[in-house]
């Protein structure tokens, strides 16, 4: 029979009375044994169904602005502090962001997001992805989402008045682990990003890079701390090792283990979009399709930041052939 811990969980997370799973709890379901995964990744498929349904979010980002960032991310092909060979670009023109937005919204995408390397962008750098997002609204019926560095109020103001409706600004890991993974800002300056989205009236979505090195516990934490943010959206990363960076020769997370990590996130967010992005191919390989099973209820379609995605059709496919319906725009 499956654990009682387990049972208990789930049968209080799906009475959608309040219940909020503690940190004790997290960890618990964290430490079951490997043969308890099944049951665990069943479990988070009721949760799913129960508060998502059968909807699932696509989407889609362009590399805006790639390369030369001050930051020293250790998994980060992007940073200055690594050699990783990628071919660094300043901001696109809004032509160049409205076609990338074209092409995806036909392939599929119900969501866009325009992403630009770096701490934080220059006034005019603003005011040109201010000025696409216009374009693409009038074109595209996508909703919009930016990731841009850090915020100021005055700065998400101005990106929700050019038709931006979400802000993405990840945490990547948990508070007692950040130091392990970027030293050159504060943990507290994304947390307060991710404040000030929110308090502009923009969603925040907001998640983090799973397998960095981090325990069960911090991931427990992570989530936790997203929950207590009131995240509108949980991106869901699995470390994809690239050589140059200070995390190039970590080993990847299993397919099971990546797969349990989406459940636990799902125990602990119940009612938030998850979405699976980056190193979703090369992470779970043939169980990719287990992602909206463990509670999944959305994934980025398309390539990544630096590094190419499977076929949109493959995965336009898999949620037909799971009987699950993509997302429309806007
Ligand atoms: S994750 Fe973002 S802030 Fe960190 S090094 Fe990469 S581009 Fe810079």
């Amino acid at each position: 029979m499956f654990n009682s811990t387990l049972i208990e969980v789930a049968e209080k997370t799906l009475a959608n009375n309040g219940f909020r799973i503690s940190y004790e709890d997290g960890c618990g379901l964290a430490a079951l044994p490997e043969e308890e995964t099944t049951a665990l990744i069943l479990c988070a498929d009721k949760i799913r169904r129960k508060y998502k349904g059968d909807r699932i979010t696509t989407c889609s980002i362009t590399n805006a602005k790639s390369g030369l960032c001050t930051e020293d991310c250790a998994f980060c092909a992007q940073s200055a502090h690594h050699e990783t060979g990628i071919e660094p670009h300043p901001l696109m023109s809004e032509e160049e962001m409205v076609n990338d937005a074209l092409k995806l919204h036909a392939s599929g995408a119900n969501e866009f997001s325009m992403v630009t390397s770096g701490f934080a962008l220059t006034d005019q750098e603003l005011e040109t992805i201010g000025r696409a997002a216009g374009m693409i609204k009038e074109k595209t019926g996508l909703k919009l989402c930016s990731s841009l560095g850090v915020l100021t109020e005055a700065r998400a103001k101005q990106l929700k008045n050019s038709g931006i409706s979400r802000y993405h600004h990840n945490l990547e890991t948990a508070r007692s682990f950040f130091d392990h993974v970027c030293t050159t800002h504060d943990y507290e300056d994304d947390v307060q990003t991710v404040k000030i989205a929110k308090a502009a009236g923009l969603k925040a979505c907001s998640g983090g890079i799973l397998g960095l090195g981090e325990s069960w516990e911090q991931r427990v934490e992570l989530a936790i701390t997203l929950r207590d943010l009131d995240v509108d959206s949980i991106p869901v990363n699995f470390l994809n090792p690239i050589p140059g960076t200070r995390m190039g020769a970590r080993p990847l997370l299993s397919p099971m283990e990546a797969l349990k990590c989406i459940a636990l996130f799902r125990f602990i967010n119940p009612k938030k979009d998850i979405m699976i992005c980056g190193g979703r191919e090369v992470t779970l390989r043939d169980l990719q399709s287990w992602i909206f099973t463990a509670g999944a209820n959305g994934l980025l379609i398309g390539n990544y930041l630096t590094t190419a995605g499977r076929d949109i059709k493959a995965d336009m496919d898999m949620i037909r052939d799971l009987r699950l319906v993509a997302e429309k725009g806007a």
